[in-house]
């Protein structure tokens, strides 16, 4: 089983097919365009327990994802806990809470590594060598160590001022990081010309459509993990509102394939404040969305002129979901509200993920008894700065059990 049921690039806007080559916007009405689909070719031989026979990495969903035959790169990539988080159910008050855990995801710990897989196993298909990107920090790593793997040449667009541990998380695979002054925004709109240019495959621009695919991954593991079901509720924190749109699909897809039954799942958006344009246009009631300039400690997330933001409005919309931002303070507080009832170091990302289900939980959006998914993406030791001076120091003693009894005596230790 392994034909591919991939039918052709279709405009989101009018509707205009396209064959299956390095693409991304309709020439008619400059729409962006997505990969779709023949189901019908599937129903029946798509079954659970093919899919439970296979290796536990996102690959066991290929039929569903644009490839030809098996993947080119990033054979293990993906599959990621989805852990029961009773302890923070606790704190938040509600009753049945999961974490799919994306910030262990292999190999650059992050959902970034998903998306790349399958834009880079198509840029191997259409015969590219070199691969690149604009990104906000998790994808420049995750293009880095996969092209890495692959033996392709890969450039890396950034931010100039990004954390060290994404700077240094891309750089050590020997890529070609060029930071940028100025914005995600100003990154990504010289990509384009770059792209335009140069005649790379860059994952987020010219293969996008095949790149943003690989987001549904996340959901079909979250959905096979609960025990082939959908939740009630499933919250994703959003930069270009892509994972938003994808986590969607993928509940329809399997819903229409008859791998799970339809629990009318609603899908919530989570950013940050100093950089909301997507969840304030949903909290506003329209669907235009507002390009704002970028200042939020969550920098995965910065990004101000969002591609998807439209799409992921209208996905919050229509199922039922909301959206929340939230400060920096919060941000950093619903970190380590992670990390000390959970045992998980999120990045900035998932504190937004968090924080903004929080408020979502405490202003009745989403109900209490229900279940819950937070989708946490990144992890924290890439964004250190942001927690560095928010955590008790080591105290530091010689190594003497008469200093370590007065410190135990201090702490009330019997
Ligand atoms: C890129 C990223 C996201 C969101 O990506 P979209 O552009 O909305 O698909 C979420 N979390 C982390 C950690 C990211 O790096
Ligand atoms: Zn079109």
């Amino acid at each position: 089983m392994s034909e591919s049921i991939v039918r052709a690039l279709k405009c989101r806007e009018c509707g205009h097919e396209y064959k299956i080559e390095p693409t991304h916007v309709c020439e008619f009405c400059f729409g962006p365009l997505e990969v779709v689909y023949d189901y019908d070719k599937l129903q029946g031989k798509f079954t659970r327990e093919l899919i439970e026979s296979r290796p536990q990495n996102m690959w066991r969903y290929k039929e569903l994802l644009p490839i030809d035959g098996e993947p080119k790169v990033g054979a293990n990539n993906g599959y990621t806990p989805l852990v029961k988080a009773d302890r923070l159910a606790k704190a938040l008050g509600v009753k049945e809470l999961y974490i799919k855990n994306d910030s262990v995801c292999y190999p650059t710990l992050s959902f970034k590594d998903r998306v790349v897989s399958v834009a880079l196993s198509k840029a191997v298909e259409f015969g590219f060598t070199t691969v690149a990107c604009a990104s906000t920090g998790n994808l420049a790593g995750s293009v880095a160590a996969n092209a890495a793997a692959a033996g392709l040449e890969s450039y890396v667009f950034i931010p100039e001022d990004l954390e060290q541990g994404k700077v240094l998380g891309a750089a050590i695979f020997g890529t070609n990081v060029i930071g940028i002054r100025g914005q995600y925004d100003d990154v990504n709109r010289l990509c384009s010309e770059v792209a335009g240019k140069y005649g790379w495959a860059f994952v987020n621009v010219n293969v996008r459509p095949f790149y943003a695919e690989g987001s549904k991954t996340l959901g079909y593991e979250m959905m096979e993990q609960l025990g082939w079901k959908a939740p009630k509720h499933v919250v994703v924190p959003m930069a270009s509102g892509s994972l938003c749109t994808k986590v969607d699909k993928s509940i329809k897809e399997f819903i229409k394939l008859g791998l799970v039954e339809d629990n009318q799942t609603a899908v919530y958006g989570a950013q940050a404040t100093g950089c909301s344009p997507i969840s304030k246009s949903v909290k506003d009631g329209t669907d235009m969305i507002h390009p704002v300039k970028a200042n939020t400690i969550a920098k995965s997330l910065a990004i101000g002129n969002p591609a998807d933001g439209y799409y992921a409005n209208k996905v919050m919309k229509e199922s039922g979901g909301y959206a929340e931002d939230i400060s920096d303070e919060e941000i950093i507080a619903a970190m380590k509200l992670l990390a000390e009832t959970e045992g998980i170091f999120a990045e900035t990302a998932g504190g937004v993920t968090l924080g903004c289900a929080q408020k979502m939980i405490e202003s009745g959006r989403i109900p209490r008894d229900e279940s819950i998914v937070l989708c946490i993406t990144g992890n924290g030791l890439k964004t250190q700065e942001a927690v560095l001076n928010e955590v008790n120091k080591p105290r530091i003693i010689n190594a003497s059990l008469k200093e370590f009894d007065v410190l135990a005596e201090a702490d009330g230790v019997q």
